[in-house]
Formats: C-alpha cells, structure tokens, sequence
C-alpha cells in the first residue's frame, strides 16, 4: 500500500489566529522526522508563507520534496469570482515557482478544503496536473482523472483521528487497510497549540477552543511529533511505500 504525507504550509489555524508559529517552530521538527526515515512528502504552501519564509520553503524543496500551492492568504475561494480565483492561483504559482527553481509546481489544494466548482478549469489552464480538495471520508477511492488534464487525490479525513484525545491505533486501523491514503497535516501541529490557545486574550475563544475543539490542541507538539514517528514506524512495519502525490502522477500507474 502507499500512503502520502501532505503538509499545508500556512499560518496556525488560519481563520482562528494569524500567527506563524508553527512554521518557525514546527516546520523544522517534521522536516527532521522526514529525514531521519528517508521518506519525501508533499507541501502545499500559502503565498505568504512563501513571502515571509522563503529560506524555509526553498529548505523543503532542496530537501527534494514536493511544494506545490495552497492559495495566496488562505482565502476562502468560493468566494471569488471565476477571475479572482485564476488570479490568486497564479500569483501564488508565480510565487513559489520564483522561490523554488528546481521544481516543476504541479499540485494545488484549496483552503480549507473548499474548491469552486470552476476550479479545475483553472487548474488546467495554469499547468497544474493534480488537485487534492476533495476529502474523502473513506479514500475508497484511489484516484481519478477529472478530465483529460487534472487529477484528484482525495485527503483522507482521518487526520482528526491523529490529533482527538484517542490511542494512535484508532487512526492506524482506518489508514493501514487501503490501497492508498493520502494524509494532511499542518505545521501547527506540531507545537503546543494548548499555550497558544491559552494565550487568546478573547475569553470566548479561548473557552470555545478548549472545550470544544480538542482537535485543534490535543496530541499537538511532541505529542504529534511522537505520533507521525510512531505511525511512520508502523507503516515500514507493514512495507507501506510513502511518498509524494507527484511521484503518483510520474508513475502514471494504479497504485498497488
Ligand atoms: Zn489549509
């Protein structure tokens, strides 16, 4: 079986705070993972990022991952127009492919998962060859062509299973049982996101995110650090192959 890590490069939980702590602070301790089990993964980054950490998303890509695109400010594209959205897809295309030289960027997931119906029109029209929006509650399937020019790899959802407050193997039986699972995570998760949303000053969100969002603290930092290795430990325990969605579109051939 194959699993993909995808990692979207953007500031801790856009929408909720507009810090960028987990890039400075987690970004590197992924990396590190990643190196030390000799396995490449895929980063969608934000333009912002790519504006404000350049060092940071050239270091993914001399590193010999994937970057590939994640919109320009994290904006909500449903909420643009056919010409807005093309707009915001090609500058943070131009973005990344002015940072990163050696890599033909040919990826793109919406924010928050939320693509416009137009979107891979777009996508086509731009060069991309990929999108993965569609999450898939059950990855059941691998992939499909969309049309003659874009593919969709559907993120599995279970990355929530990754962070609730549950044993590592309620994740594990859901992901290790498919032909191929692609896994989203952010680089927030892997910093003590309990301080930062203690740190709110806004007394509403702060209580609204303990409590009901344990998704958004729980198993975060080491914790999440000391789960993607266990996990990763896991997979190799089962001869899963990981690697990138662009070697999936290289390969050109059914997953097996
Ligand atoms: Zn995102």
């Amino acid at each position: 079986m194959k699993i993909v890590l995808t990692f979207d490069i953007e500031r801790d939980i856009p929408g909720v705070f507009n810090s960028y702590f987990g890039v400075k602070f987690g970004l590197l301790k992924i990396l590190k993972i990643l190196d030390e089990f000799k396995i490449k993964a895929t980063f969608f980054c934000t333009g912002d990022i790519i504006e404000r950490f350049p060092e940071y998303v050239k270091l993914i890509e001399r590193k010999d991952h994937e970057i590939a695109c994640h919109g320009l400010n994290h904006e909500r594209l449903k909420r643009l127009n056919f010409n807005e959205c093309r707009q915001t897809i090609y500058q943070n295309k131009e973005l990344l492919e002015n940072c990163c030289q050696h890599s033909d960027i040919i990826g793109f997931r919406a924010p928050y998962l939320k693509p416009p119906s137009y979107l891979f029109k777009i996508l086509a029209n731009l060069g991309f060859k990929y999108d993965s929006s569609i999450s898939s509650p059950k990855n059941l399937k691998k992939y499909q062509a969309i049309d003659a020019q874009i593919y969709e790899f559907p993120p599995s959802k279970y990355n929530i299973y990754f962070r609730i407050p549950l044993n590592l193997k309620f994740f594990s039986k859901r992901v290790f049982n498919k032909e191929l699972v692609i896994i989203y995570f952010h680089p927030w998760e892997a910093i003590d996101m309990k301080a930062l949303i203690f740190n709110q000053t806004n007394l509403f969100n702060k209580s609204k995110n303990l409590i009901f969002r344990p998704d958004r603290w729980v198993n975060t930092g080491d914790k999440f650090i000391q789960r993607l290795r266990n996990f990763i430990k896991e997979g190799f325990s089962k001869q899963v192959e990981f690697g990138t969605l662009k070697d999936l579109i290289n390969n050109e051939k059914t997953p097996s």
